[in-house]
Order: structure tokens, then sequence, then C-alpha cells
């Protein structure tokens, strides 16, 4: 088997060289699903996963902008359309420094899988620009979005590929782009996810990444016939997958000790509450500063500069920040400290070795295809509510999303079952893998 599956690493290698990420998350497809290809004579000689290695189609265009000074400034833009076999292409936007090409695709190939985990009917992609958001001006922020939807939106459409958020594009980004396409197109369709409640976005969209991964650890917790109230959480990131993992936790009883950004962590001993969250939320969201502002405001608070979080003990963490945040040294330490639980917010935070830790201890892993899922599920959500040109409420929404979630929790119980144990992502890959081969198969070589 190690043979089949090092050819295959191989063959997509060679096509792929300097693409660390996207290799990293083909890989650890690789090695669940071509055991389970080797024992299901359907996809024998129909080279399926290879097929689905290779992104239908790649999108790399100019972005010109100007700045404040009058400065013309160039930045590089991508679309990554890498499978529509269950539906139109569907993954967000990244503007970040460190965007290119292999990163884009990591996060495409990922998108396909976590996309078919949902139940809904969409394909897979992503996209971005090497262009950083922070301390630009509205204005430049504008401007910017403005120049990138200006090619990008020949390229999409609300039956096509429909673009969302990512780290860097919030509402503020999602809104200057819906501007700009609807006044290319002359159109008003849902052509992007993300919207503002006023004007076609979904209720609980905001919540739904970080509530949708609470909503997961709750299912996996029940299986040792354990819960989240009273645990110590620690999480990673400030942004918004990280806020509302922390919201629901707090909601939920347990006690968020950890946040964190690029600059370092915060560690808060009697945990956060709904008033602290509150801070977080206006310094992140709207006056977009440093979380280390949170120590210098709370008594008893420290600030760790440069550092993570994985050295708090705890009883489950939530890696909410980014891909690679969580090494093998990490693992251990966190393994050492009791921590029993992960559940990735962000996507592919933990590098392969720091997962094989928490397979060794026996620890609850859940891989961010499966748990951050919620938030593409409520997209999913808001193309069906502008198809239908109807809101549901918030109740509604969540309610589906819990729905969702547990859903989601049940494939990968179904396909991941290890004895007692339960390997979520082997059942996350195998399931998804499913849902997209036989439809791939049922459309032929295309
Ligand atoms: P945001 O931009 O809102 O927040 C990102 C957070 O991660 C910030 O706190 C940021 O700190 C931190 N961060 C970014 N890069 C690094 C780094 N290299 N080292 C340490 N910290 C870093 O993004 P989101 O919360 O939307 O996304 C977070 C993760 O969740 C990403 O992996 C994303 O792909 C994933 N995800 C997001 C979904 C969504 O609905 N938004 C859906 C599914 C997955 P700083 O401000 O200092 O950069």
């Amino acid at each position: 088997m190690k043979q089949i599956i090092d050819q295959f690493i191989a063959d997509v290698q060679q096509r792929n060289q300097h693409e660390p990420e996207f290799m990293q998350a083909v890989r650890e497809v690789a090695e669940t699903v071509i055991p389970y290809i080797v024992k299901h004579e359907i996809y024998h000689g129909k080279n399926i996963l290879m097929r689905m290695a290779e992104p239908e189609r790649v999108v790399s265009f100019r972005v010109p902008w100007i700045d404040d000074t009058g400065e013309i400034r160039v930045n590089r833009g991508y679309r990554i359309e890498m499978n529509s076999a269950i539906g139109p292409y569907k993954g967000g936007l990244r503007f970040h420094e460190s965007v290119n090409l292999s990163v884009l695709k990591f996060l495409a190939f990922e998108q396909v899988f976590k996309n078919a985990l949902t139940t809904l009917p969409m394909g897979g992609g992503k996209g971005g620009a090497d262009f950083n958001p922070k301390g630009k001006s509205d204005g430049e922020v504008m401007r910017f979005c403005q120049s990138f939807m200006t090619e990008l939106f020949r390229h999409i459409g609300p039956n096509r590929d429909i673009p969302a958020g990512d780290i860097g594009v919030g509402g503020r980004e999602i809104g200057y782009m819906f501007g700009q396409y609807k006044r290319l197109k002359n159109e008003f369709t849902g052509v992007l996810t993300g919207k503002g409640i006023s004007w076609g976005g979904s209720m609980i969209r905001p919540e739904a990444t970080g509530y949708g991964a609470v909503y997961f650890a709750n299912n996996m917790l029940a299986t040792r016939s354990n819960q989240l109230e009273g645990k110590q959480v620690v999480i990673s990131g400030s942004g918004n997958v990280a806020q509302y993992a922390a919201e629901k936790c707090i909601q939920l009883g347990a006690k968020v000790l950890t946040l964190s950004d690029s600059s370092g962590y915060v560690y808060d001993p009697e945990g956060l509450d709904v008033g602290k969250m509150a801070f977080v939320m206006d310094l992140k969201n709207n006056k977009r500063d440093r979380i280390s502002a949170y120590a210098d405001t709370y008594p008893n608070v420290s600030f760790h500069a440069g550092k993570r979080p994985w050295e708090v003990p705890c009883d489950v963490a939530f890696p909410c920040a980014t891909q690679n945040e969580l090494d093998q040294k990490d693992a251990k330490q966190l393994a050492y400290n009791g921590c029993f639980c992960i559940i990735e917010g962000a996507n592919m935070p933990s590098t392969p070795k720091a997962i094989k830790v928490f397979h060794k201890h026996q620890m609850l892993f859940a891989p961010g295809k499966a748990s951050n899922a919620g938030g593409v599920a409520v997209s999913g959500l808001e193309i069906a509510q502008n198809s239908l040109r109807y809101s549901w409420t918030r109740e509604e929404v969540d309610e589906r999303l819990q729905a969702i979630m547990t859903d989601i929790h049940d494939s990968c119980v179904t396909h991941g079952k290890e004895g007692d144990h339960v390997n979520y992502e082997k059942g996350a890959n195998i399931a998804a893998f499913v849902k997209v081969a036989d439809a791939m198969l049922a459309q032929g070589v295309v």
C-alpha cells in the first residue's frame, strides 16, 4: 500500500513542483483514501484521485490599484476552480501577503471535500490575492476590491462560482466586491456569500464557522459521554472563526483561556466572558488593533509575544488562525498537559507530525474539512435563501447548522470507526471522496 501511495504522490508532485502546502493536503487525503479505493473495484482504472488533484481551471490576474499617496500598486489575484462535480464552485477569498498558488490550491482541494460533507450541492474553489489589508485605509481597501472584482467578475456567477470570505476578507471587503460586481453586470444576484443582512446575507453566517466547530466538538465529546460545559479551552486566532468559537464555548459553559494573533497570545486565567468578548470584537473588527491590547485592558491577563497558546494547559484546543500553526512539539505539549480533544477551526492548522501525535494518544481530533464546514454550510443556506428570495430567522438557520454539523459528524463516524476509536480524518476524507467520486464517475471523463 505504501508503495502505491508513494507512487501517486510522486506523480502529483512531478507536475506541482514548489507547492508544499498543496502537496501536504493531497498526501493527507491520499493516505486515507487510496486504501479505500484499492478495496472498492468501482474506482479501479478511473484515475479518479489524480483527476481530483488537478484543478478544473486556474485563473491568475493582475490587480492594479492606487494607494492614498497616489502611488500605483500591483498585486496578483487568483481563482482556483477545483471541482464542480456536485455543484457550482464554492469557497472563500483570502487577502494576505502569504497567498500564492500553493496555498490557494491546498485550500481549494480541501474545500471540495468539505463542501461534499455539508450534504449541500456545492463544488469546491478558492481564491484571493497577495494583498495585505492590514494598515490600509477603507478607501485603499475599496479600490483594491473594485480592481480585483473588475477581473474576477468574468469567471464567477450565481450558477458558476460563488466566492465568500476568508482570512482578510470580511463583511467590509465582501460589500465592496459585491458593489463592483453589481455595477459591472447590472444584476443583483447571490454571487457572493457573507453579504450584509439588509442586502441578501444570511442570519448566522458570520458566526457559522466558529459555532459549527463548537457544535462539532460537543458531538465528538458526546461519543465519550462528555460535553464542553466546565472544560478549559484554548483558542488561537482572534478573527472571525476564533471570535465565534469563543462566544459559543462561553455560552455553553466552557472557560476560554486564550486568544492570539500573529504577534502573540493573551492568557486570561479567569476566562473570557460576554463583556470581554465584546471588547475583543470591537478591537479586531472596528479598531483593527492587536490582541495585546486585551492584556493592557484587563487585570491578571498576560501577553506572550511571538508565542502560540498551545503551552497553556487545557482540556480542549481550537486552532482557529492559519495553516501549520500547531506542530509536533505543540501537539506533544498539549497531550502532556492533558488535552484530549482538538477541533480545527482553521484550515490545516495541524502539521502531519502533530496529527500523528493526536492519533498516537487516541485524542479526539477533528480535521478542519469536517469541523469548520459550518461556514460554507451556512453560505449554502444563503444561496438557497437568495434563490427563494426569502430569509430564514436566526433560529431556523442555527437549527439547520446544528443538524448539518451532526450529519457531518455521523458521516465521519460511519467511515472512520476503528474499534472503539474514531479516526475523524479518515472518516471525513472517505465520506467526501465517495460523494464526489461517484458524481464524477456518473458524468464521464470531463
Ligand atoms: P480572519 O482574517 O478573520 O482572522 C485570522 C486570524 O488568524 C487573525 O487573528 C490573524 O492574526 C491570525 N493569523 C493569520 N495568519 C497568522 C499567522 N501566520 N500566524 C499567527 N496568526 C495568524 O480569518 P478567519 O477567522 O476567517 O479564518 C481563520 C482560519 O479559518 C483560516 O484558516 C481560514 O481559512 C479558516 N476558515 C474560515 C472560514 C470563515 O468562514 N471565515 C471558514 C472555514 C475555514 P493577524 O490579525 O495578526 O493577522
